[in-house]
């Protein structure tokens, strides 16, 4: 059992690739670090979905060539300093870490062996991605895993889901003149075994709680994506900013239970998409069709769904030899059978799904945000990085370079032994009114398919306004729901997720022109 208070150096919230970076290098540099994850596995998490590969270097290539392609996808709001940051480090960083340190097993090259496999994805002008078979985040989180666990200044604290941040304004029992009001100093964490609530003092904490896509009906990331980490920010007094800007992804397996992603290599491939009558629908939108670009295309099977009234549309490959998509598509293919369909006879029923969020808490270039010793990195970050849209695999990079460099910036006053002080904190009120899970359940659904219809691929004035009477009514319910309940972790996340929804719909609902993956059709 956890005692009620614990203490660290470095509180890393999150064991994705940007919880485990920043982790390893605050252990590596002597801090104490505690790293939490909700999950009872802590490999659990967006980073163990990645499929594709993660950005290296091409051949001769200069940083300014990544720069250029990430400005051209990012819709003109990148930055080019978070682009030159990712450019100079990142592909050092996958080296050091990736490759020597923790030993990944990327694919090595057909021509030659002693080369990594370099691969090409839509928005990049040169092949420089590098992957391990169609499961790279898999691989990359587990070595990291198996070596951020056996650091001995690490302890991995999972099953326990943080409630709240603790700052001084909010939470400090004693006189607080001396210190910065706006200071974060740990954690309320909930122990899921014991359903006990403790309090997690740390010098420094780092947010690394990843994405937020189940605020939406259909989503590529795993039902903990519910924005927690931004709504905890915010709710300490950080600034979110570009919540606006959320990627979907044109193709996703609908099955009942939950979405899985289809690569959009399938599409490269040949596969065709088609409504429920095999008739292809794509030329209406693209003079590509089938092939037209991310953003288009999702946009396209959601109208289409839409006027048909059809819960998904289909990709058809079937007209090529199953021989060879087995060979070539073996994780899909695995995927697709476990839940009743042969993709080598039968077309797979697609959906868009929320994919990536573009926005998220404001940090520099070291993770700092507008919170006092509270850096967030990865996902749930905005580092100015991807603007409106963003470039494919540049997500895992971007954790890999920001999570290091969060790390680093959190263990340099500690290690210079600045003073740090932790005011006496409230212990946490228990309430013992049993959550009805009849409601957490239709609270959700309601979130979800609000956020899909009204704030999702394409918004209007009239969609959002709607929304935003829906949402302001059920953010009350929950207000005093959550008021009243025994916390659990699903309570948690209700209430996290309502406030994320919101964040996005405020953004959607003022930035009225359409750029990069936010898109207003008045
Ligand atoms: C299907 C799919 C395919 C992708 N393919 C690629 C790709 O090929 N290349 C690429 O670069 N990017 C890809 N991405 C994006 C990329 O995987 C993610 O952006 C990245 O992994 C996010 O990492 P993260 O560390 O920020 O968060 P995550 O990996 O999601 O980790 C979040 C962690 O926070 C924990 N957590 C959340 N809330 C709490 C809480 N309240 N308390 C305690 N712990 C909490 C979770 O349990 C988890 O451990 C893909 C994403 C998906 C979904």
């Amino acid at each position: 059992m956890i005692e009620d208070t614990l203490q660290t150096d470095v509180l890393v919230i999150g064991s994705g690739l940007g919880g485990l970076a920043a982790a390893w290098e605050a252990a590596k540099r002597g801090c104490q670090v505690a790293l939490l994850t909700r999950a009872a596995n802590p490999v659990e998490s967006n980073t163990d979905r990645a499929q594709g590969g993660i950005i290296y270097r091409a051949p001769g290539e200069s940083p300014e060539q990544l720069v250029a392609d990430i400005l051209s996808v990012g819709g003109g709001l990148s930055s080019p300093e978070a682009a030159r940051l990712l450019s100079r480090e990142g592909p050092r960083l996958v080296k050091e870490i990736l490759i020597d340190e923790l030993g990944v097993p990327f694919d090595p090259s057909a021509e030659n062996p002693t080369d990594l496999d370099l691969t090409r994805e839509a928005g990049h002008s040169l092949s420089r991605i590098i992957h391990h078979k169609d499961q790279t985040g898999s691989a990359i989180e587990r070595a990291f895993l198996e070596r951020v666990r056996s650091h001995p200044n690490v302890t991995v604290i999972s099953h326990a889901t943080a409630v709240d941040l603790l700052t001084v304004s909010h939470h400090s029992l004693e006189p607080t003149d001396v210190y910065r009001l706006l200071t974060c100093i740990g954690a309320y964490v909930l122990d899921r075994t014991t359903e006990k609530i403790f309090s997690l003092l740390a010098k420094e904490t780092i947010l690394a709680t990843g994405g937020l896509g189940s605020v939406f009906l259909h989503t590529t990331n795993p039902p903990g994506a519910r924005g927690d980490g931004i709504a905890m920010a915010y709710r300490a007094g950080a600034r979110c900013i570009n919540m606006q800007y959320v990627q979907f992804h044109p193709t996703a397996l609908l099955a009942p239970d939950g979405c899985f992603l289809i690569s959009e290599t399938v599409r490269g491939e040949g596969g065709r998409l088609v409504d429920r009558h095999g008739k292809e629908f794509m030329h209406k939108f693209h003079p590509d069709g089938s092939l037209a670009p991310r953003d288009i295309a999702a946009r396209a099977i959601y109208q289409t769904m839409l006027e048909s009234g059809e819960p998904c549309v289909y990709l058809d490959i079937t007209h090529k030899p199953a021989d060879q998509l087995r060979e070539r598509f073996p994780g899909i293919y695995a995927v697709c059978i476990e839940r009743g369909i042969d993709l080598t006879r039968e077309p797979i029923p697609v959906v868009p799904a929320a994919h990536y969020s573009c926005g998220g808490i404001a940090t520099d270039d070291c993770g700092r945000t507008t919170v006092h010793r509270l850096r967030a990195a990865g996902e749930v970050a905005c580092t100015g990085l991807h603007g409106a849209n963003r470039l494919a695999s540049t997500s895992l990079l971007e954790c890999l370079v920001w999570g290091t460099r969060a790390g680093a910036h959190a263990a340099e006053p500690i290690a210079r032994g600045d003073d740090y002080y932790f005011p006496k904190v409230a212990d946490w009120r228990y309430e013992h009114e049993p959550a009805d899970p009849a409601l957490i359940t239709q609270d959700w659904l309601t979130i979800q398919h609000t956020m899909w219809n009204y704030v999702g691929l394409i918004r209007s004035e009239r969609r959002l306004n709607r929304a935003m009477r829906i949402l302001r009514e059920l953010d009350l319910e929950i207000a005093r729901f959550y008021e009243k309940c025994e916390v659990s972790d699903s309570i948690i996340g209700l209430r996290n997720g309502i406030l994320t929804a919101f964040l996005i719909l405020e953004a959607a609902e003022q930035c009225r022109e359409s750029r990069g993956c936010h898109y207003r059709i008045n």
